[in-house]
């Protein structure tokens, strides 16, 4: 049992301000595996106080970005050495396969933090141009105090692609984890302390929406980064407009995998592992609905149904498991329910379905869909988790034409045996990411959605941009 009573607040251990606490119950066994305490309003003050007073009179926005790197250098040297910790953390209160977890619950997150602390010796924080009447200075200047709100599924990650850019731009930032699993960011806090990094320049405090909401609004805020939900990301991106404060958002997805005729099956129902079902399919970017040709769609329904019916599921913590439990038992129940829908709109279970794999615990079976329509629900929305949605296609415009006709646009790929024509297909997909026979998220390459799977991008250079303000100084010649 891993129990925190106190709040990581202005550099240290700060006693919550509330009574209330949030119970961390085991996906596996159902069980209380921790217990920290449920942030309040004025818990968010008093973090936003800190973050405030860090960011106005502290060193941190004033040292040159090589200092900066050079402390986040630490962080990231404490975090190599203890990841798998973190990865065991991870898997125990939000239930990813240990081996998924080891790499994106943990491995990347440092990478992620690691590429930003290498990038701060690169950048161009400033740079002289010529103006009409004389030089001018181009400066970039750290936006301020940072909200950094994320979710249950890949938290380290979430956070990492907020905190790393916003920490090498100069800012300092409060961060509001999820109430399913917010015991990774007790353990990144311990980190961040023995790192030196100065006081108040990163502040934890777990809670819910409401507290969540309030952090969005609060005065001493200067910018929202948000990783959730659409839903959530619409009410947040409307209260910063009211506010005119920059948010970037990173939301939902239901993103398509295009199997061309000429794709090697087995090796892309191999890929499909990972590109469709990473992280149990809690994943924005899993491509949950699978595109086949006609011509083939009794091949591919086959080895689709094979490969998901024989995956291991069971104990996330045990390394020859494939699919874990769903995080929370809500989770468990939307997803039944969508499979529920899937059912009820006539789309026919080819394999999983309704039984549990196991009596305890919130796990589904993994399960696809066949005789999927575009219409149907199971093909529209997101279901976050392990189930996925079998559609034919008639030529390849029409499954450019499917693929696009979504709501979301965040990930996708093509599975061909001519790359370089992968290539062309995937740039008619209008998403922010598609990969070409894989799929993966590189700490140096954007992510992000079209439509209503976000506003602006993390990762990459042009992750870093949103935590900066441009200024220009102009003088005469
Ligand atoms: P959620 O939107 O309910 O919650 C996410 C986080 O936001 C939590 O910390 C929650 O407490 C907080 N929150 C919720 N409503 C809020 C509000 N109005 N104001 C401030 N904070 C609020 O999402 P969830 O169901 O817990 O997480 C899963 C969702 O996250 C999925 O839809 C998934 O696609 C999305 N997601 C997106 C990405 C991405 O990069 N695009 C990555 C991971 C997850």
């Amino acid at each position: 049992m891993r129990e925190h009573d106190r709040l990581f607040i202005g550099g240290e251990w700060a006693a919550p301000s509330g009574t209330g606490t949030i119970d961390v119950v085991s996906p596996h066994t159902e069980e209380v595996v921790g217990r920290v305490p449920d942030g309040t309003e004025a818990d968010i003050d008093a973090a936003v106080a800190a973050a405030r007073r860090a960011f106005d009179h502290g060193p941190w926005p004033r040292m040159a970005p090589a200092e900066r790197a050079a402390a986040l250098g630490r962080l990231s040297a404490i975090y190599a050495e203890r990841q798998q910790e973190m990865a065991d953390l991870v898997t125990e209160e939000m239930g990813s396969p240990i081996l998924f977890s080891i790499f994106g619950q943990a491995a990347l997150p440092q990478m992620v933090l690691q590429y930003y602390v290498d990038l701060a010796a690169e950048f161009p924080f400033e740079e002289e141009r010529a103006g009409m009447l004389g030089p001018v200075t181009v400066t970039r200047e750290p936006v301020g105090v940072v909200a950094a709100i994320y979710p249950w599924n890949v938290p380290q990650f979430t956070l990492m692609m907020k905190l790393a850019p916003a920490l090498v731009a100069g800012c300092t930032v409060v961060a509001k984890p999820s109430p399913e699993a917010p015991l990774d960011g007790f353990l990144l806090a311990e980190w961040v302390r023995e790192a030196g990094i100065p006081e108040g320049v990163v502040n934890i405090v777990p809670a819910g929406r409401e507290v969540g909401a309030y952090l969005v609004e609060h005065p001493g805020v200067d910018k929202v980064a948000f990783t959730g939900s659409t839903a959530a990301g619409r009410t947040i991106g409307a209260a910063c407009g009211r506010r005119l404060r920059a948010c970037t958002l990173e939301l939902g997805g239901k993103s398509a995998a295009i199997i061309l005729p000429d794709a090697d099956l087995a090796a892309t129902v191999e890929g499909l592992k990972m590109a469709s079902l990473m992280n149990n399919g809690e994943a924005c970017a899993a491509q949950t609905r699978v595109l086949a040709p006609r011509s083939r769609y009794a091949e591919v329904a086959d080895a689709l149904a094979a490969m998901v019916g024989g995956l291991a599921v069971g104990d996330p913590a045990d390394y020859g498991t494939e699919i874990g439990p769903l995080a929370a038992r809500r989770q468990r129940d939307r997803v039944e329910g969508y499979i529920r829908v899937g059912q009820d709109e006539g789309a026919k279970v080819i394999t999983g379905g309704l039984d549990r794999p196991h009596d305890r615990g919130w796990y589904v079976a993994p399960t696809v869909f066949g005789d999927v329509t575009p219409d149907m629900r199971i093909a529209r929305e997101e279901i976050f988790g392990p189930v996925l949605a079998l559609l034919a296609y008639d030529d390849e415009d029409d499954a450019v034409r499917i693929a696009n006709d979504s709501e979301y646009g965040l990930g996708g790929s093509v599975w061909t045996a001519d790359v370089d024509h992968g290539v062309e297909v995937a740039r008619r997909i209008r998403t922010g990411s598609c990969g070409v026979n894989l799929y993966v998220l590189d700490p140096n390459t954007p992510f992000g959605g079209y439509k209503d799977s976000g506003l602006g991008r993390e990762l990459g250079p042009e992750g870093l941009a949103p935590y900066l303000e441009y200024k220009a100084i102009p003088r005469p010649a």
